[in-house]
């Protein structure tokens, strides 16, 4: 396997991750749909704890594709689908008495992967792909459970989890790429309720 062996890591629990103001949790149309069924939520419940967060410039097509999560069109423009942040920059979930995660069964893929990010190597020969694995820039930044003290990551139980989540982030992109195509099309109208309206229909 094309994999980095090196890599020493074991969550310390220290919410850095939940709590660092600059770090947005996308949420894929997977993610919403289990923290819908996990707390039992209606449309407006989902819109509650969501983010349609914007771009100061609009970002450029190979600027979009090349984003894990791309964006999508609202009727105020392109924004990025995540989990919302409190006033003070922390996750909506965070529950600070508690110092944890309070969905942490139904926390999104993002969360479920941090500080790691996967790449896909095809390899034409192979029935299924080898998945590569680093570190983010995030979890390099402020990431206290990285470092020569921790012992070597599962690499099994890690490329396991990398597969689900290249899943289930490329067939979100799909829906993505369809909404965003309908919507130029104008054949729906790009609200934030009409998008997760979308998301319930697929279940
Ligand atoms: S969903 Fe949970 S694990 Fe993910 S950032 Fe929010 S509080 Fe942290
Ligand atoms: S920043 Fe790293 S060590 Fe801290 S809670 Fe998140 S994954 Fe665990």
């Amino acid at each position: 396997m094309g994999i980095n062996n090196r890599l020493r890591f074991q969550c310390i629990h220290c919410g850095q991750c939940c709590l660092n103001q600059n770090t947005l949790v996308n949420t894929t149309y997977v993610d919403v749909l289990r923290i819908k069924n996990g707390l039992k939520l209606t449309i407006d419940e989902v819109l509650e704890i969501l983010g349609f967060y914007m771009f100061d410039q609009a970002p450029s097509v190979s600027e979009i594709d090349r984003m894990v999560v791309p964006p999508i069109q609202t009727e105020r423009g392109m924004a990025f689908v995540g989990l919302k942040k409190r006033p003070n920059g922390q996750c909506f979930f965070y529950d600070e008495t508690k110092e944890r995660c309070s969905i942490y069964a139904f926390r999104p893929g993002f969360c479920r992967t941090f500080p790691f990010t996967f790449t896909i190597l095809r390899n034409k020969n192979k029935k299924e792909s080898d998945i590569n694995i680093f570190y983010t820039e995030k979890g390099i930044q402020y990431c206290r459970g990285i470092g020569e003290d921790y012992p070597n990551i599962d690499l099994k139980k890690w490329i396991k989890l990398g597969r689900e989540v290249i899943r289930d982030l490329s067939k979100n992109n799909e829906l993505i790429k369809k909404w965003n195509s309908s919507v130029k099309n104008k054949q729906i109208l790009p609200s934030a309720r009409n998008f997760i309206l979308t998301i319930f229909n697929l279940e």
